[in-house]
């Protein structure tokens, strides 16, 4: 390893212009008028690639292409790590409120602002720095190493799922690494345990056949708007528990030295509280806000829609009412089971003088990993080495279903290690991503593959 951070040491600078390169090419999937800039981003990964040592295909699909680099020399009884990130960035608009343009990275304060800086060329590219270093300076890599780099996450990663499938062979692996995640701290590397699902339904409460003058009708023909109301409150205790029954069947608790390590952690809830400019925290009794974004389930209206809105008094029974309402899901939960119960739910409660039709719109599964297990582990040691310091354990609230797609179809575990930063802006004006953590962060993941290799050989 001395050799290897030696190397990396003399190479800051051409790591860094490289990079910038790679982020001054405007690789915006959502836009169409940017597919020869998209398609350029994905070659100029694929040379990269093959200046780093690795074999590289940029592989056609029905969308954007994705860039496979191999590196397949440790041999058949190796293990082989799968290395997962993205080359397309989100839109760079609002252009007015970038304080230096977009696809013109720029150092301020340590930093390197741009479009995609954090999200996820910098985290992308560092892999690619960390095995050109391990083998300039060893000759080998401690493990067969596969990259998968696609160009459609930032569109919902339409194609990836039947490319993982279609190649599942060869994109056989014993871990699957993804970097585009973010730290819970600066200099506190931190890795992800959690992530959360999705379910969502629409539901539909109708009466009358058409909206009625509220003096003529009014009291004797039910009211949808009331009535969906009524049921919608049902969905919560008091104590902020979700009041479907068999909801929380499938919900795992997690142990109690997982749910000290997230207590242990330096958050404070009134800057939070503050932040959201709410005027108190409300959520499921005997949990923590981080408990409570984390590792418990939520069901949330989105959207309501009924009678009149506009401007004035208008008198009217209106015939029929909508709500959006999603669910966060923890694991083991199942989109599709909580939907079920969401609807036997609703037909329970709601009273037979109305209507009621519940839409499933779509879900995700949510994942989770084995804080004690050996990924971590190995994790741990790469990490502690390079910033000093072990990493903390940290969920994530929202949903990335292609973490449990890699496991589900390639039937290895995930480990996301992310290197980004609180605030850094991601999908919005004046991206950043710090230059020590692109430092040091590269340093982590040549010892990981190591350590990773380690503990996944013996496993076979
Ligand atoms: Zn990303």
């Amino acid at each position: 390893m001395t050799d290897t951070v030696a190397y990396l040491d003399a190479h800051r600078e051409r790591n860094l212009e490289e990079l910038f390169d790679f982020l001054r090419i405007p690789s915006v999937s959502a836009k169409s008028d940017h597919d020869a800039e998209t398609a350029r981003a994905a070659n100029w990964l694929a040379d990269r690639m093959r200046e780093a040592g690795l074999g590289a295909e940029v592989l056609p699909t029905d969308g954007h292409p994705v860039v496979l680099g191999e590196w397949r020399e440790a041999g058949p009884d190796a293990p082989t790590i799968l290395i997962y990130g993205h080359y397309d960035v989100q839109p760079a608009e609002p252009l007015e409120l970038w304080s230096s343009p977009a696809f013109e990275p720029e150092i301020r304060d340590g930093r390197v602002y741009a479009r995609g800086s954090a999200d996820d060329k910098g985290q992308l590219y560092m892999h690619v720095k960390a095995i050109q270093a391990l083998l300039e300076t060893t000759g080998s890599l401690p493990a067969n190493v596969v990259v998968v780099a696609e160009g459609e996450e930032e569109v919902g990663s339409p194609n990836l799922v039947p490319f993982v499938e279609r190649m599942r062979d060869r994109l056989a692996a014993d871990v699957v690494v993804i970097s585009d995640s973010a730290m819970f701290a600066p200099g506190q590397p931190s890795l992800l345990f959690s992530l959360r699902g999705l379910a969502y339904v629409e539901v539909h409460v109708s009466a009358a056949k058409g909206d009625l003058h509220s003096g003529a009708y009014g009291g004797a023909v039910p009211n949808p708007a009331t009535e969906l109301a009524r049921m919608l409150t049902t969905l919560h205790d008091a104590a902020g528990r979700i009041a479907i029954p068999g909801f929380y069947d499938d919900v795992v608790e997690w142990s109690e030295e997982t749910r000290s390590a997230i207590r242990a952690l330096d958050f404070d809830e009134e800057e939070f509280r503050a932040g959201v400019g709410s005027p108190g925290l409300h959520g499921e009794a005997g949990y923590s806000t981080l408990e409570r974004l984390w590792i418990r389930p939520t069901c949330e209206v989105n959207g309501l829609l009924s009678g009149w809105t506009g401007e004035g008094a208008k008198t009217v029974l209106p015939a029929k009412a909508m709500a959006k309402v999603s669910f966060r899901l923890v694991p083991d939960q199942s989109p599709a089971r909580v939907a079920e119960l969401m609807e036997a739910h609703l037909r329970e409660v709601a009273p037979p003088w109305v209507r009621v039709e519940v839409k499933e719109l779509h879900g995700g599964n949510p994942w989770k990993a084995d804080p004690s297990g050996p990924l971590f582990e190995a994790a741990s040691v790469a990490l502690e080495e390079a910033f000093g310091r072990a990493p903390v354990i940290v969920g994530e609230g929202g949903s990335i279903p292609i973490v449990g797609d890699f496991e589900r179809i390639l039937g290895c575990p995930a480990l996301l290690v992310g290197f980004a930063l609180p605030g850094c802006n991601m999908h919005a004006p004046d991206e950043w991503f710090t230059v020590e953590n692109y430092e040091r962060g590269t340093t982590s993941l040549c010892r990981l593959y190591g350590e990773l290799a380690e503990r996944l050989g013996s496993a076979g």
